[in-house]
């Protein structure tokens, strides 16, 4: 029978987590290979290859080895793969998701899943986790669509996505927006239309440091202060409510701006930043002023992949214009 092609990886993750002993606590041991295993059904739908390219808690994954795994997904789709299909942690699949997605230059899908419960856990999630994210990355719907995260029967897409529990099996949501798709029965549904991508070269450069600092009430400055004679090359602040910091820390601000992009994206969890509302020292027109960049509806987990993305390739400029066109929303 002449299937299509489907590639998967692993990365590693709870989905290929069990305990060596009891009461040791679990840690990634499971091939993907296994894990391709658990999902048989798959066999009559589709001419699967599996790699196992990590055996990594995702909070470990970093920026080098993300390329290596989007070299590998563009050489599985150059070699007819219809979709691809990574699994992965779930603690930092909002992270991996946002960099792949401003790189993904083809047509054909780049699904990213995982699980909640280890693969030795009663209930374990991710073998049906596994299962839908191999039926998006076939599904002809999926196309054009760049990267989407499957978890628990819902697609939701790289930008909009967050995980916003740290252990219910429903982790993941796409605040404002809600997921794209769903699936049931074994069947896609998309619930919106495709919007425009915008895919950033490749970055040429990967030494570039993005720092991330979050606003707290009554902190001291003293990280701030120091971020340009660290070496930080970009600097994001997860800021209070709509864009603000404290007056405190303004002054450091209009020093740090001169030299390097500053991104002010909320701490919310869901909801952008003002632009024109708030006139107080520290409010968010106050720090445009003093040449911050507001990161409107994207998270700062997302803005600083955004901008470490763009100092990759000497695009730090475009910064505010990726920003306005609310990646989040694609
Ligand atoms: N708890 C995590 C997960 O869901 C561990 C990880 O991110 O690797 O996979």
């Amino acid at each position: 029978m002449n299937l299509p092609k489907l590639a998967i990886a692993s990365l590693g993750g709870t989905v290929s987590m069990q305990a060596r002993a009891v009461g040791e606590g679990v840690v990634p041991t499971v091939s993907g290979a296994t894990l391709l295993a658990s999902i048989p059904e798959l066999r009559t739908q589709a001419h699967v290859t599996v790699e196992t390219l990590g055996m990594l808690p995702s909070a470990s994954l970093d920026f080098a080895f993300l390329l290596s795994v989007l070299c590998w997904a563009n050489y599985q789709v150059e070699q007819g793969a219809v979709g691809v299909v990574i699994t992965q942690g779930t603690d930092t699949l909002e992270e991996s998701a946002t960099f792949f997605d401003l790189l993904w230059e083809h047509d054909e899908p780049l699904v990213l899943t995982g699980a909640m419960r280890s693969a030795t856990q009663a209930g374990a999630d991710g073998p049906g986790n596994l299962l839908d994210a191999c039926r998006v990355g076939l599904a002809q719907d999926s196309r054009r669509r760049g990267v989407q995260v499957v978890m628990n029967g819902q697609i939701h897409s790289a930008q909009a996505v967050r995980k916003t529990d740290s252990m219910a099996l429903q982790a993941f949501s796409s605040p404002i927006v809600g997921p794209t798709g769903l699936l049931r029965e074994g069947s896609v549904y998309y619930l919106r239309s495709r919007s425009q991508r915008h895919v950033l070269p490749v970055p040429h450069q990967t030494a570039q440091k993005v720092a991330l600092l979050q606003a707290s009430l009554s902190a001291d400055t003293l990280l701030l202060d120091n971020i340009l004679t660290l070496g930080y090359d970009g600097l994001v602040i997860a800021s209070f409510g709509a864009g603000h910091l404290s007056e405190t820390w303004t002054a450091s601000i209009d020093a740090i701006a001169k030299k390097i992009p500053v991104i002010i994206a909320t701490r919310c969890g869901s909801g952008s930043t003002a632009r024109s509302t708030y006139g107080f020292k520290g409010g968010e027109m106050d720090l445009v002023r003093r040449g911050a960049l507001m990161a409107g509806f994207v998270c700062p987990r997302k803005a600083r992949i955004l901008l470490w993305l763009l100092l990759g390739c000497e695009r730090q400029d475009d910064v505010s214009r990726y920003l306005k066109e609310n990646v989040q929303f694609q």
